[in-house]
């Protein structure tokens, strides 16, 4: 029974599952599989070195598939800032039509895409932003709760209470971020009025997932209580794998008196992160991961993934019909 949902007739997709923006992952082999495979495949812009690299992403994914994907560019602070207009002017010229938006003051980029005739997802930790995000004309919010990976703003709330308030008060479509890798998990969304979800960590852990196998096969051994928080005290929170150099940037923050960011720029920088992914060892740096580690069993093809996620909802909403016709009899 295919899944129709606001989110898969404004996107054309098959199944309602977004691959989000991911530092180093979101390149055009893991897009166009998720996007072959039916969901959103999304190009994460920053990892590309500059604007004209982006382009050249954008047309190596469209070599790889025929279907939609999207492009993300997130805003949030970084050691050296990006040229972000450009990497809009970039994917906007190359025909891109679909957008994740994310971070601090993203107005004038939307404003930008929405006249360019685009659509725009964006992502949101507080209902108070999506609401001002709605104002500025996106077509769809991300819903990110405080189990996602990466930034989960300061508010630490979880998904379970955002997205109810979410059917609430929002008038636009929205998805369910952070925490969801498995079909009770898009079930779950789904019963919380989402139009579908948005995966990250889940998408890291696949066969055409850019990173090395050796962090593929932690995650597969991790559980939910291997994260942590970096950046707490700098209001800039993000959830990370807990590795050395986590716990190190911690206590550094820790100390008595607090820590710059110029205390822990080495540790986290993102350019040692990537060495993770390239090298395999999960402690050469800091990198992105959400608790939904925890429900992380297998590393399938993003094909099998979706397929059995797409049956599963099924089953789970079927299964949950016969508990209550059951109750009422
Ligand atoms: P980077 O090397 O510039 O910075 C590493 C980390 O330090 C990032 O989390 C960044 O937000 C944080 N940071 C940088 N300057 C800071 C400051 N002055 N105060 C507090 N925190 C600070 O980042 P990167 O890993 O090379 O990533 C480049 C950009 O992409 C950053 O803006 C980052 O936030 C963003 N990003 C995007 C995604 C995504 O899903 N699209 C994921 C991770 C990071």
């Amino acid at each position: 029974m295919p899944i129709i949902t606001p989110l898969t007739k404004l996107l054309n997709i098959r199944i309602p599952v977004v691959q989000g923006g991911m530092q180093w992952v979101g390149l055009p082999k893991l897009v166009a599989a998720v996007s072959n495979a039916g969901g959103l495949g999304i190009i994460t812009a920053l990892t590309q070195p500059n604007p004209a690299a982006l382009r050249n992403a954008i047309k190596e994914t469209r070599t790889l598939t025929s279907k939609p994907f999207g492009v993300n560019i997130t805003l949030l602070p970084s050691i050296n800032p990006p040229d972000y207009a450009g990497y809009a002017r970039a994917a906007v010229e190359e025909g891109v039509k679909i957008f994740e938006t994310a971070g601090n003051s993203p107005g004038e980029l939307i404003k930008y895409f929405k006249s360019n005739g685009c659509v725009v997802i964006h992502k949101c930790t507080t209902i108070r932003h999506a609401q001002s995000a709605a104002k500025l004309g996106v077509d769809v919010l991300s819903i990110d709760g405080f189990e996602c990976a990466g930034h989960p703003g300061e508010q630490d709330i979880g998904g379970l209470v955002l997205l109810a308030r979410a059917a609430q008060d929002l008038k636009v479509p929205y998805l369910a971020s952070g925490g969801i890798a498995d079909a009770r998990g898009v079930a779950a969304a789904l019963a919380l009025g989402a139009s579908g979800v948005n995966m990250g960590t889940r998408f890291m852990c696949t066969v055409e997932s850019p990173i090395h196998e050796n962090i593929k096969k932690t995650i597969v051994k991790s559980s939910e209580q291997d994260t942590v928080h970096i950046f707490r005290t700098l209001h800039n929170t993000a959830r990370v794998f807990k590795n050395k150099v986590s716990l190190e940037v911690v206590s550094i923050e820790r100390r008595p008196g607090g820590a710059k960011f110029e205390d822990v720029r080495e540790l986290v920088s993102g350019q040692r992160g990537r060495l993770v992914y390239e090298t395999g060892d999960p402690d050469a740096g800091i990198w992105s991961a959400g608790i939904a580690v925890g429900l992380i069993n297998d590393i399938p093809t993003c094909e099998d993934l979706l397929r059995t996620i797409e049956k599963g909802v099924e089953d789970v909403i079927t299964n949950l019909n016969t508990v209550v016709v059951k109750s009422k009899l």
